[in-house]
């Protein structure tokens, strides 16, 4: 008998996040539409998490495969130092103006990691160019920003990065804002502004740390601080950009302009993985000279590659037609109601929501064990369900594409629902 694709895969693959030894058997795909998937065996299943919170349209959107086929007849590929061609151009043109703050020139990698340290590496040198020595990073406890090293070194240290902590670089770690901290966070900035190069930060909502929501103008209040000590800032909007959190960019929601941004996930529609960063002309003149040493060196093979820019353009086009706004507002509206509904449940806690996105914590025991069966009982739930929602330890969130219908958001809500029911029954 042939074997199934899920067999294959156990035989050749290493997955991400993944303990092999105990994993179950992954869930073949073979065609996606809307925000379903199909798997090998003709089930459909529900992304609520929009595949890892990349795709914003739907799966196999009609307009970005007509692009892309489009730009596939055209070309491929290019280097590009040296070279250009026209999707990068227009993709920066299109989206440097609707950037909160100043956003004035666009430097492509390849994905959310590489934006962010490209990010690092232009306010680093930044300050090496302009001949002082700023060598600290700042960003938030608990942030997430990647996990190529300089990325894990601005992000929480975890089990995550247990194995590499000794070969991170030091960082300063904020709390989050909250009105009884903001006057000690004002401070531990001033103990370290001397020599610090850039604060990144995760705008509104710490995604991977377990969908985190803080205050807007508390953090507006540290922006406008690090920006009076000469901090740069980059606000990471990997997750958050193009519609997650209300506006389309989540810097929209405080007064403070960022001196770069990075972009990944929402920017590709969820179709080819690319990375943006993108800065102030204070940033870009500052690695301008006759002196060779002041050059940003930093690149990657696929740079700018024309099919993802295609892809990108398509789906900012689908992005800003009105009925992608109405979605938004619709799924933030059923959010809205489904979490007055949550708040009531014994065993749930922290119920909250932010534009598209709907978070909240199940009740546990103290003890780990408990979280780790909680983790697999909440997995295997779902699962069989066919709808598709990973938990963070003890958090569950829905994150789902903006073309997911009313019926479809129904269906989330209900195995929701049912699986607090089977829960109460199991452990209440
Ligand atoms: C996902 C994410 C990243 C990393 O992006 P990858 O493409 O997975 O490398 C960085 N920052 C934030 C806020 C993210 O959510």
């Amino acid at each position: 008998m042939q074997k199934t694709l899920s067999e294959r895969d156990q035989a050749v693959i290493w997955h991400p996040y993944t303990q092999m030894q105990t994993a179950p058997a992954p869930v073949g795909i073979v065609r996606g539409e809307g925000a379903l998937l199909y798997d090998e065996a003709g089930n459909s299943h529900l992304d609520a998490t929009s595949s890892w919170w990349v795709n914003i349209h739907g799966h196999a959107h009609p307009y970005i495969t007509e692009k892309l086929a489009q730009q596939a007849a055209q070309l491929h590929h290019c280097i590009f130092a040296g070279y250009t061609h026209e999707p990068a151009v227009q993709l920066a043109e299109k989206l440097l103006p609707i950037l909160p703050g100043q956003q004035q020139k666009l430097f492509y990698s390849d994905n959310g990691s590489t934006a962010v340290e490209v990010a690092m590496k232009m306010s680093i040198q930044y300050w090496h160019n302009k001949g002082e020595k700023r060598n600290r990073l700042l960003a938030f406890r608990n942030a997430y920003h990647g996990d190529t090293f300089g990325a894990m070194s601005v992000s929480a240290r975890s089990v995550f990065t247990r194995a590499f902590d000794d070969y991170l670089f030091t960082v300063s770690f904020l709390d989050l804002p909250e009105p009884g901290n903001i006057d000690r966070l004002l401070a531990d900035i001033d103990a370290v502004a001397r020599d610090t190069a850039a604060f990144i930060f995760e705008p509104l909502i710490q995604g991977a740390g377990g969908m985190v929501m803080y205050d807007a103008a508390l953090l507006d209040r540290l922006l406008q601080h690090c920006r009076s000590r000469n901090i740069l800032l980059i606000a990471d909007e990997i997750m958050t950009g193009f519609g997650r959190t209300g506006t389309n960019f989540a810097m929209e929601q405080v007064t403070t302009a960022p001196d770069m941004i990075t972009l990944s996930k929402g920017l590709t529609g969820g179709t080819i993985a690319m990375g943006i960063t993108t800065c102030t002309n204070d940033i870009y003149n500052a690695f301008l000279s006759s002196d060779k040493m002041k050059t940003l060196f930093h690149g990657h093979s696929f740079t700018a590659n024309p099919l993802s820019c295609a892809i990108a353009l398509a789906s900012l086009d689908l992005f800003l037609r009105p009925e992608c706004r109405e979605n938004r507002e619709r799924i933030a509206a059923r959010h809205r109601q489904f979490a007055i509904e949550l708040a009531y449940h014994d065993d749930v806690k922290n119920v909250r929501t932010l534009g598209t996105i709907v978070a909240f914590e199940v009740i546990t025991g103290e003890a780990d064990s408990y979280i780790n069966d909680l983790s697999g009982f909440l997995r295997s739930f779902f699962a069989e369900k066919r709808v598709m929602l990973r938990p963070l330890g003890n958090t569950l969130y829905i994150l789902p594409p903006y073309c997911i219908t009313d019926a479809q958001l129904d269906e989330v809500y209900t195995s929701i629902m049912d699986m607090l029911a089977a829960y109460g029954e199991k452990w209440g």
